[in-house]
């Protein structure tokens, strides 16, 4: 006998509804769910093949493993002798070294419920802020950019916004390949609507150029520079909403000065890109009715980050295109619950419902409601992603969990990860794979549910929050994640942990989030299993889908209710060039593989697509360095090296490379894995690593 069950996908931040079919045997089967809002039932090539990923298990990590000692293989141990072991190995650190010595490394693919206890435990039981996670290497820019903008992390728009827009200038994004269905959206939409104009900046002609009216292939590092130029055009062309400008905002005037600071004559010799097309592309936004900005990582992971997200949302503030049908800016995460994690407070620096870690009230609010003594929540920030290796590095941080993420991959300049993790006192590992590089440094490996092995919720880039349900059990001895953290807080002898199920965390999260702006107090399990997928905030009073949108009023989330136009320079901070560096790297995904692999890896029918790590170089920097196409190459950065071969693409701006991110130790050899070569300076604002930009040279290999 079969059964079907509806659910999210869990790779990217789109979220698209799935219906799994499973059969006597325990293996599934999916369609995309067609009366999802988000997905109307399509699917991309990494959806459609998610099944694969949950019914082979031969990877699978079955059971808590331990070593006790360093130099000792891992055992396998029951999971009360692991979590006693890791509650005394904390007690141990936190009563010597306090509570800032032991850290939660966690991942924008945990589900709400997971960030939540994670979060709640460390804040409110151990007293550190020591939380972070991937989404910091792809989103915290983004966040900070709200914040300043608007007053708070906000996505103001609807998908529904996409199909009602006649303007998007997507910026920094290839969402073709990495958000393949929102894409699929637009072309839609684009098919319905001739007129609807689309432009994409971007050093790379992906392939969401092939649906762009203007494609600025502009200079790694010039995009404030770009919107700069666009934003003086639409000024001297009298496109702004003066009326707009004047009721609902702060700051234009000295955004008018900086922007006149360069002709945009000068900034196209900057940015690389002919003056007519930054004209062209000023033009279609001045003269539309509805216009979206869309950006993603190009914007994001750089160490100007948080400006570039503000030069872009500017666009949408001169010209009054926000709060209304197809109009705002609309930041894409990576992750699918980089959102969730953002809404619990699950980084370093930010309390539960977007409250602010450094308000002694919103502290106070939680700690009531946690029922924890006031003053419990350190209102120092924690460590972030990065900062946490570099600490285990200088030996201030003592041990480190590490959920659901292989920074070992993931993280810029991969070395201090790696030394980092050998130097640490305890490893906590949480994972789903036994083959991630991780579990060669781990104390203590505690192996988790996988997708369709636990039920909870996540919320896409659009604010909408979706349910995914349990449809087959986890092998082995493995649990869900939030179990095991609430198994671990109750052996630190911690109140306040003892859920039955997934839905009573989220009911206390939801709980948690009244009265705020993204309150989702009227939001429960019955109701997102009826909907698919809502968006915050929801209310008890709401009975619809949510709130479509935010800002109609043009009340924005800042003390005065007006968005704050800001203003800042242009010049790139990165790191410099150098005649033994000349070239940019610039490093991103490929439309079949999902960050490292540990999942895509798995599934023939997507390493068909890209079986490799690869080069792409212009053919003119190839020939000048007497590289033939699909060569093998090193490349070679102040931190190390790699060897791949390199593929010609007249696609690729001369003086730049790409490297995708998805390879890594895990097929058994570090020399393709990426962030050998990266560097690790942050935004300072955000503190997103740099990865768009690391000075590199690439040479013929040879043998010795
Ligand atoms: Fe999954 Fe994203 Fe593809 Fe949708 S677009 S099926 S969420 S990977």
């Amino acid at each position: 006998m079969s059964i079907t069950q509806t659910t999210t996908c869990c790779y990217c931040g789109v979220g698209c509804g799935i219906v799994v079919t499973k059969d006597a045997h325990q293996n599934i089967t999916l369609v995309g769910n067609e009366n999802h809002p988000v997905n109307k039932g399509m699917l991309c090539s990494k959806g459609m093949n998610l099944h694969y990923t949950v019914n082979d298990k031969t990877d699978r990590l079955l059971y808590p493993q331990m070593r006790y000692n360093k130099n000792m293989p891992l055992q396998r141990v029951s999971w009360d002798v692991a979590l006693e072991r890791t509650a005394a190995v904390f007690k141990t650190l936190i009563k010597k070294h306090g509570p800032d010595s032991v850290a939660f490394y966690a991942s924008g693919q945990c589900l709400t419920e997971e960030y939540y206890v994670v979060n709640k435990l460390i804040k409110g039981f151990i007293g550190s802020n020591n939380i972070d996670t991937n989404s910091r290497l792809c989103m915290s820019s983004a966040v900070m950019g709200y914040k300043m903008s608007l007053g708070e992390d906000s996505v103001p728009i609807s998908y529904d916004d996409l199909e009602l827009a006649d303007c998007l200038f997507v910026s920094g994004a290839n969402p073709a390949w990495c958000h393949p269905i929102l894409w699929r959206r637009v072309e839609a939409a684009k098919e319905k609507n001739p007129s609807l104009k689309i432009i994409v900046s971007d050093p790379r002609k992906t392939q969401t150029c092939s649906l762009a009216d203007v494609h600025l292939q502009l200079n790694p590092g010039t995009d404030i520079t770009l919107h700069h130029a666009i934003g003086r055009c639409l000024i001297e062309d009298g496109k702004v909403d003066q009326d707009f400008i004047n009721n609902s905002t702060n700051g234009y005037e000295k955004y008018k000065a900086t922007v006149f600071e360069k002709s945009v004559f000068e900034a196209a010799i900057i940015c690389g890109v002919a003056e007519s097309d930054i004209r062209i592309a000023a033009s279609f936004i001045g003269n539309t009715k509805g216009f979206i900005t869309m950006w993603t990582m190009g914007l994001n992971q750089s160490v100007i980050g948080t400006h570039k997200n503000l030069s872009l949302i500017n666009l949408n503030l001169i010209t009054g295109h926000i709060g209304k049908p197809g109009s705002g800016p609309f930041s894409l995460t990576g992750q699918p619950n980089a959102m969730g994690g953002r809404e619990v407070g699950g980084l370093s620096n930010l309390l539960p419902a977007h409250r602010n870690l450094t308000n002694e009230s919103h502290r106070n609010e939680v700690e009531k409601f946690w029922q924890i003594p006031l003053g419990t929540i350190s209102a120092k920030p924690g460590l972030t992603a990065t900062e946490m290796f570099e600490e285990l590095n200088t030996g201030k941080l003592k041990a480190v969990w590490i959920l659901c993420t292989n920074p070992l991959i993931s993280l810029p300049d991969v070395r201090i990860a790696e030394a980092g993790l050998k130097k640490a006192k305890f490893v906590v590992v949480q994972d789903i794979s036994n083959k991630v590089e991780t579990l060669k440094y781990a104390d203590v490996v505690l192996p988790a549910a996988a997708w369709a092995e636990k039920e909870g919720t996540m919320t896409n880039a659009g604010r909408y929050i979706s349910y995914l349900s349990k449809i087959v059990e986890a092998p082995g001895e493995a649990i869900p994640d939030a179990e095991i953290i609430c198994r671990f807080a109750k052996k630190m002898n911690f109140k306040g942990f003892d859920y039955e199920n997934s839905s009573a965390i989220y009911d206390e999260h939801a709980a948690l989030t009244a009265g705020t702006h993204i309150d989702i107090s009227g939001l429960s399990y019955t109701i997102l299993k009826e909907k698919g997928a809502v968006q915050w905030p929801y209310p008890k009073e709401e009975k619809g889908f949510g709130t479509a949108r935010l800002f109609t009023d043009h009340q924005f989330y800042t003390p005065d209710q007006k968005a704050n136009i800001q203003s800042f320079g242009d010049e790139n901070q990165s790191e410099p060039l150098t005649p033994e560096h000349p070239l940019i790297l610039t490093t991103g995904r490929i439309r079949d593989q999902w960050h490292t692999r540990s999942k895509t890896g798995k599934v023939n029918k997507l390493n068909q697509h890209i079986s490799e790590s690869f080069l792409e170089i212009n053919p003119a920097d190839a020939k000048a360095r007497s590289i033939a196409d699909n060569d093998v190459v090193e490349v070679l950065s102040l931190r190390g090296n790699v060897r791949v071969k390199a593929k010609f693409s007249d696609d690729i701006k001369a003086g730049v490379v790409f490297m995708p991110m998805h390879w890594g130790k895990i097929l058994g050899s570090d020399l393709n894995r990426v962030n050998n070569l990266t560097n690790n300076l942050v935004d300072p604002i955000s503190k997103e690593p740099d990865f768009k930009f690391t000075a590199v040279e690439v040479k013929p290999y040879q043998k010795a």
